[in-house]
């Protein structure tokens, strides 16, 4: 069955750029790929090997506000799908496309629904002293441009590190760095909790299901989590929060 109604795929298409590097917006590249939109997705170039979109796609910044307003001169309409913590390309998106009166739209996936027996804290100092103070073998699972924010505090406890990439600087002799990325399972998240021996996993309010099994691994081995809460969302754009209503944004608008 198609995605999108036939009336809505032989429509002239006007061009949408797409800020991605997740899997709502490849998914909405698929959709609107699907629909004939002329969409370019955008990836910032941090992963070596990202995995790509359907369509085209463009890699590398656009050189803050002034470099963006100057490649929105080629767009009708933007869609931010950019992760809940890329602050830095939302707030730009933002102000470029005001400044270019071209529509906008933050499409962002929900964050997980709290869990009491969760430690949630405000940033990622926060994070590593709270950590510090749960255990002695905490799992970072925060990205590898967060960890020398945990180096300080973390130095000296056996902390496992899991990044797609190799961070660029040296991490503390007694962290053990893994390489990878998911989705992951259920059953490969309890194995490698309880090989690692972790005793309080340490995450982003990323949402979304790719890196869920963690949460459900770390209650079931009973360790604590602590949460670092999303940044404020922006108040003055349009946000929807699943692909299917950024689809119908994008058909609405282009
Ligand atoms: P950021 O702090 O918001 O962005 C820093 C700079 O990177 C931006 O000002 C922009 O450079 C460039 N950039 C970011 N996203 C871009 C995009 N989609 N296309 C072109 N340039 C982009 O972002 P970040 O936290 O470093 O994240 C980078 C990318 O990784 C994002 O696209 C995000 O969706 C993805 N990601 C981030 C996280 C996370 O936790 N932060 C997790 C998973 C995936 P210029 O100013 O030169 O334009």
């Amino acid at each position: 069955m198609r995605a999108v109604p036939e009336e809505v795929a032989q429509r002239p298409s006007r061009r949408v750029l797409l800020l991605g590097g997740t899997s709502e917006a490849r998914e909405l590249a698929a959709l609107l790929v699907e629909a004939g939109v002329d969409v370019m997705s955008s990836l910032a170039g941090r992963v070596a090997e990202p995995r790509l979109p359907v369509g085209p796609v463009r890699i590398g910044g656009f050189g803050g506000v002034p470099g963006l307003l100057r490649a929105l001169e080629e767009y009708d309409a933007v869609v931010d799908a950019t992760h809940p913590f890329a602050l830095g390309m939302s707030a730009n998106a933002l102000v470029a496309c005001r400044q270019a009166a071209t529509p906008l739209l933050r499409l962002e996936r929900p964050g997980w629904e709290p869990d009491p027996a969760w430690r949630h804290v405000d940033d990622h100092e926060q994070a590593a002293t709270a950590a510090a103070g749960l255990g002695e073998r905490p799992f970072l699972t925060v990205g590898r441009q967060e960890l020398a924010r945990f180096i300080p505090v973390l130095r000296d406890h056996a902390a496992l590190a899991r990044v797609v990439d190799r961070p660029a600087s040296d991490l503390p002799p007694t962290w053990t760095l893994l390489t990878s990325r998911g989705p992951y399972s259920l059953d490969g998240e309890l194995a490698l909790m309880r090989e690692h021996r972790v005793d309080v996993l340490v995450t982003k309010d990323s949402g979304g299901t790719y890196t869920w099994p963690k949460m459900q691994a770390a209650a079931q081995v009973g360790i604590p989590v602590v949460v670092v809460r999303r940044p404020p969302a922006p108040t003055d754009v349009e946000v929807v929060n699943d692909v299917p209503a950024a689809c119908r944004w994008v058909l609405s608008s282009v």
